[in-house]
């Protein structure tokens, strides 16, 4: 280990975790090899140590397994290349289902697997038995095996990594704790360290659980809480060989290794116990905790069923540690809002070791391309993490759930359960009042479906149609035939001001924002690649003032994408007024009957055309009315300050009593929305998509002027497509589908569903692909194909659709 700590880094890692050391090594293979690694302690010390050494690729979103499959290559292949062992076996997985739910939650698995490229097959009794011959399968309804799993050494890993590392040019300092940082202009420059000052362009804080508080110092939001973890390993039993698969029984929480002979046996059980709110000690190195048994013991119980020759076996050593858990069960990474070529890699809820080196080779790509190149990692980006998040009391409430819901089962619509009522719209309670059903979304409480009197509003979780499906189904209709209204206050609002506010945002945006005042107009922001970074609808208020509306989940993302795209010294100042502001989406062929009867305004297409805005009132109230519809139908969304919002909602309701006005839910919205081929990011548009390919060409202006990802656009546009977006309808109307199912052209798998839902109009699901052809993508090549969707195992054809199956003027005319 060198001893003087250079004046200076290109990049300086924090922490020698599994994360900050395949970061170093990840680095050094772009060709960055002026790295330093701070370690506070020891190479591994913190929770590294600890690990199992899963390596289970299977995760539930396509870019996460592209993350784990590649730390299943390299480490592989890493032994070859460092010379240093990483205990890599391919042991290959099994899930075995022992509820009727959980069978059926494997059965879905079988095609998500078969989407993201990864072999899971059901197998028989006698198989699994021979498998796994200390198993008992009295209890077991079915078994799932994927063979390319593994297990590793993680500090072997770790070290391999290192070394890897090191031969790169990267320097790594044990026993060198970061104490403090120095910033300047929303940079960090420099880092106090216990062996000396650092001076650094780039930080990667990769501290595993004191991640959080060190955040804290940089001003920035690591929603951390870390949780107790726990392992034991048995001495040698009978039954057991080298290469035995890794066993998880998902429904009794445990999962299930060889190790040295015996078996090693741990947990994600639900209520884990958090550890440390305030400050994990800082004198920490390879702690082990004292042993929670009597938490673990319902867990032993469950270990005896399984594998009843537990009873007679002898406990080698039982690990208990702790572990970071985030309130979303994703990691926190990649650069941090507000702050310039600061990143993070941390918050890896017991997954660091399997998606170890995919986090480092992805932070590495954002370091030296500015983006991760590979495929953007939306579900997991620190831009996702509000600051509220850093709450110790929220985040001790709910770090706990997390552990359980990775080994829980992944119901459609599940909700959390814990840290619930953080963010209310002004309208919650009247809401509840009259039935609804809340969920919650990066904290919002939203109504997802209303239940009508006499009804519980709570979930039935299912795999099939869940108990609210009649419903929403019935506030779907109300939209397409009659009036509903919904709240979407969650919905984040920017205002965006000054004399150079039109042209930053004319430089990131695709459309053309130079519109007359009182003009609503949707666009997307762009990258330099033409992939779309947002999508959003910009009200020109002013000549210099705009007011900006997008998801209430992309709020921290895009305030920070446009704040990075104001000049220095530029006069355009940017402000958050999202809880300023309550929207009620008046929507459906009435809603101009229901408005005409409590507003003054001229509400005739004349005078309010589709993408207009101005002030009207509403009762007492002077919302800002857009006629914008997220629904496909006529409407008109009202903005309008908080405290005003429960007068103007009680006017509403009792003007529509007579027109059956209906409370609409967010499924609903979902679902109407997939029926008019509206688009969603992140699900259906992303950094890796251009408007061209999504079908959102007229958003594009090409003749206003430069702008960002124009260059990239018109190349696209001048070469052909290659890739459409494109919309289609399951021809049996029963099964329904939700995200990442297969689908077949000419019965080979050639795409995956980017969302679905049921249309309740159309009587279908629906979903949306991206198809491909190299030689160019024309609709004549789409239509000549043959189409089937992958659902549990099993192919159903499907219609193709290019263009949205509902349109209000022909109705279903595309059907
Ligand atoms: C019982 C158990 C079983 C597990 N099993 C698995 C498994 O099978 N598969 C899997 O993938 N994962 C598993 N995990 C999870 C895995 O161990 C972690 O996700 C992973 O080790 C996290 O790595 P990290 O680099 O983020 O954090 P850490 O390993 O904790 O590294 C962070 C480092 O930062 C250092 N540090 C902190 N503050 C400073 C500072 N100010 N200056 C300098 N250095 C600092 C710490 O000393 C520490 O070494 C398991 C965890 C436990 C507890």
């Amino acid at each position: 280990m060198p001893k003087e700590l250079p004046s200076h880094a290109k990049v300086a890692i924090i922490g020698g975790g599994v994360v900050g050391c395949a970061t170093a090594y990840h680095l050094t293979k772009l060709g960055v090899k002026d790295v330093v690694l701070l370690e506070r302690r020891n190479l591994t010390c913190g929770t590294t140590w600890a690990a199992a050494g899963l390596v289970v690729i299977l995760r539930g979103t396509p870019e996460m397994v592209r993350m784990t499959r590649h730390g299943y290559e390299l480490y592989r292949e890493l032994e070859n290349e460092s010379e240093q062992p990483t205990g890599f076996i391919q042991t290959g997985t099994i899930n075995i289902a022992t509820t009727e739910h959980r069978k059926h939650e494997l059965e879905l698995l079988e095609s998500l697997a078969e989407s993201f490229g990864v072999v899971n097959l059901p197998i028989s009794m006698e198989e699994l038995q021979a498998r796994w011959p200390l198993i008992n399968t009295e209890d077991v309804l079915s078994a799932y095996y994927m063979p390319n799993d593994a297990v590793v050494n993680p500090v072997d890993t770790t070290m391999s990594m290192v070394a890897g590392a090191r031969k790169g040019g990267a320097k790594i300092f044990e026993d060198t704790e970061v104490l403090d940082f120095e910033l300047k202009n929303g940079q960090v420059v420099g880092m106090k360290t216990s062996r000396g000052d650092l001076k650094c362009e780039s930080i990667v804080l990769c501290a595993g659980m004191w991640s959080r508080e060190l955040g804290r110092k940089l001003g920035i939001s690591v929603p951390i809480h870390a949780c107790r973890h726990m392992h034991f390993i048995t001495l040698p039993m009978e039954g057991t060989y080298r290469g035995m698969p890794i066993l998880r029984d998902q429904d009794g929480s445990l999962y299930f290794r060889e190790e040295v002979g015996g078996l090693l046996i741990g947990a994600f059980e639900y209520g884990a116990l958090p550890y440390e709110t305030k400050e994990i000690p800082t004198d920490w190195y390879f702690k082990e905790l004292p042993n929670d048994m009597e938490h673990f013991e319902p867990l032993m119980q469950n270990a005896l069923k399984r594998v009843p020759a537990l009873e007679t076996a002898q406990i080698r050593h039982f690990t208990n540690t702790a572990e970071s858990f985030t309130p979303d069960n994703m990691y926190i990474m990649g650069e941090a809002p507000g702050m310039k070529k600061l990143y993070t890699a941390c918050g890896m809820n017991s997954s660091g070791v399997l998606c170890g080196a995919g986090v480092g080779k992805k932070i590495a790509e954002w370091i030296v391309h500015g983006y991760p190149k590979s495929g953007h990692i939306w579900e997991a980006d620190i831009r996702r993490c509000f600051s509220w998040m850093m709450n110790t009391n929220w985040l001790k409430d709910r770090a706990p759930e997390t552990p359980g819901n990775l080994y829980g089962i992944h119901f459609p619509f599940k909700q959390w359960e814990t840290g619930r009522n953080v963010r209310t719209s002004a309208l919650h309670g009247r809401l509840a009042e009259r039935g609804a059903c809340f969920g919650q979304l990066f904290g919002w409480e939203r109504a997802n479906w209303f239940a009508p009197e006499g009804v519980e509003p709570g979930y039935e979780y299912s795999f099939h149609r869940q108990n609210w499906f009649k419903y929403s189904a019935a506030e779907h209709m109300a939209v397409r035939e009659g009036v509903g209204i919904y709240d979407l206050s969650s919905m984040a609002n920017l205002v965006m001001e000054g004399r150079d506010a039109l042209p930053v945002l004319q430089k990131i945006c695709g459309n053309d924002i130079d519109a007359p005042i009182g003009k609503v107009v949707y666009t997307q922001m762009l990258n330099e690649r033409g992939g779309i970074e947002a999508d959003i609808t910009v009200t020109r208020l002013k000549e210099e003032k705009f007011f900006i509306v997008t998801a209430g989940a992309t709020a921290v993302r895009d305030f920070d994408y446009i704040e990075r795209a104001i000049p220095d010294g530029a006069h355009a100042f940017l402000l958050d007024v999202s809880s300023a502001y309550a929207m009620l989406g008046i929507m459906g062929p009435n809603s101009r009957q229901l408005l005409e009867k409590v507003t003054d305004a001229d509400l005739s297409t004349q005078s309010f055309p589709f993408a207009t805005a101005k002030e009207i009132h509403v009762g007492y109230a002077t919302p800002l009315a857009m006629r914008m519809s997220f629904v496909g139908e006529l409407g008109w969304e009202l903005y309008v300050p908080t405290d005003f919002a429960p007068g103007m909602f009680d006017v509403l309701m009792a003007a529509g009593e007579d027109l059956d006005v209906k409370l609409v839910g967010l499924h609903a919205v979902d679902s109407l929305r997939l029926e008019r081929g509206f688009r969603h990011w992140p699900s259906d548009i992303d950094p890796d998509s251009t408007p061209l390919e999504a079908g959102l060409r007229f958003a594009v202006k090409f003749d206003k002027g430069d702008f960002r990802g124009k260059d990239a656009l018109l190349k696209q546009k001048n070469e052909g497509l290659k890739r459409k977006l494109i919309m289609f309808t399951v021809d049996d109307p029963e099964p329904l589908i939700y995200h990442d199912e297969p689908i077949y052209r000419n019965s080979e798998m050639v795409s995956s569903n980017t969302h679905g839902a049921y249309g309740h109009l159309l009587r279908a699901s629906l979903g949306m692909c991206y198809l491909k052809n190299p030689d160019g993508i024309s609709d004549e090549w789409i239509m000549r194909g043959r189409y089937e969707i992958g659902i549990s195992g099993r192919r159903y054809p499907i219609t193709i659709h290019l263009t949205a199956p509902y349109d209000p003027k022909g109705k279903r005319a595309r059907m």
